[in-house]
């Protein structure tokens, strides 16, 4: 585990994080997958990075329902 400054803050939750965009390694939320429409309406509708935790509860949000 690296130890990054928690220097961002994340539009959603305004809980502190750090985003790897620019960082020589890749950023975290590159392992979270996200359908193109929900990155699309994020990128509209927050200006910066989300934490990864509030990436990973919208990945789980549209993930397909079980039925029932
Ligand atoms: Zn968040």
């Amino acid at each position: 585990m690296t130890d990054l400054p928690a220097d961002d803050t994340c539009p959603r939750c305004g809980g502190g994080f750090h985003c790897g965009v620019n960082d020589t390694t890749p950023c975290a939320c590159t392992t979270i997958r996200l359908d193109r429409q929900t990155l699309a309406r994020l990128r509209e509708r927050y200006s910066s990075c989300l934490c990864l935790r509030c990436l990973a509860e919208l990945a789980r949000a549209e993930a397909p329902q079980p039925s029932g």
